[in-house]
């Protein structure tokens, strides 16, 4: 059974912006989507209904099999198990690295703190910052930061992991470190929906890559195809 049923979703903002439109997508457990499309087609809107950062106006999503539109569903629950990486990294200015990467699984998940640094740690050397552990934000590189906001969303544990363009803010010579995090990611398995300007990722790392236009999912393809110059 697909990890993400999305079925004929439709999303009007309250302002009467007809942001999706009978946006149809099934993704399968470990399959990476990579998301393409002009600004203002509603990638970034699509991804957010994933998590119900945004609530659709119809239709239905199912993560792991949970319908987000029931009302019997624990949101929050849900958001636990669909980890989120935006373009701004948002990460807290006044606590470490580490400090930002345990602040969830203590207070969400009430996970001790010896245990909840112990795995931190084990994160924060995954995203290749072990020696970074105790910098504030102010003292790393948007690159680095992007990767602590990684270890952040992974410290929950998610199902899922979305990406809303999370190398669009950073200098192009940063680039290249995020998106090793995210292939690694990718090949350990992870359920990746991303929107991305990055076609090389797509191009290597993407099962299937989906175009939207003014909130339709014009088409999906394989990578294979839609990179083929014919
Ligand atoms: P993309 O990620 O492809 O750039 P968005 O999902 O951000 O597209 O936006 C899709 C459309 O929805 C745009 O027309 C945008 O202006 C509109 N939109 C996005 N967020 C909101 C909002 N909070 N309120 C009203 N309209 C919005
Ligand atoms: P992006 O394409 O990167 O999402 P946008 O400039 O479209 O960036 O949106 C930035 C923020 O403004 C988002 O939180 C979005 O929801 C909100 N937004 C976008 N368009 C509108 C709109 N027409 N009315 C209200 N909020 C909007």
């Amino acid at each position: 059974k697909s990890i993400i049923q999305a079925r004929n979703i439709e999303k009007i903002y309250s302002n009467g912006c007809h942001a999706l439109k009978n946006v149809s997508l099934d993704i399968n457990r470990g399959e990476v989507v990579v998301i393409i499309g002009p600004s203002g087609s509603g990638k970034s809107t699509f991804l957010r209904t994933l998590n119900q950062l945004e609530s659709i106006s119809d239709g239905s999503i199912h993560i792991d099999e949970v319908s987000l539109t029931d009302r019997k569903t624990n949101i929050n629950k849900v958001r636990e198990e669909v980890g989120m990486v935006f373009q701004s990294f948002n990460l807290f200015p006044h606590k470490t690295a580490l400090g930002n990467v345990v602040l969830s699984p203590m207070k969400v998940k009430k996970k001790a703190r010896t245990v909840a640094e112990q795995e931190g740690r084990e994160l924060l050397k995954k995203v290749g910052l072990a020696e970074r552990m105790n910098n504030y934000p102010s003292h790393l590189s948007g690159g680095q930061q992007q990767r602590v906001a990684i270890a952040r969303a992974l410290a929950m544990h998610p199902k899922i992991m979305l990406f809303d363009e999370p190398t669009s803010a950073l200098d192009p010579e940063m680039v290249g470190e995020v998106l090793d995090v995210m292939k690694s990611l990718a090949s350990d398995g992870m359920t990746m929906v991303v929107v991305t300007h990055e076609m090389g990722f797509a191009r290597e790392v993407a099962d299937r890559v989906v175009f939207m236009e003014d909130g339709e999912l014009v088409f999906e393809e394989s990578p294979e195809r839609f990179f083929s110059s014919d």
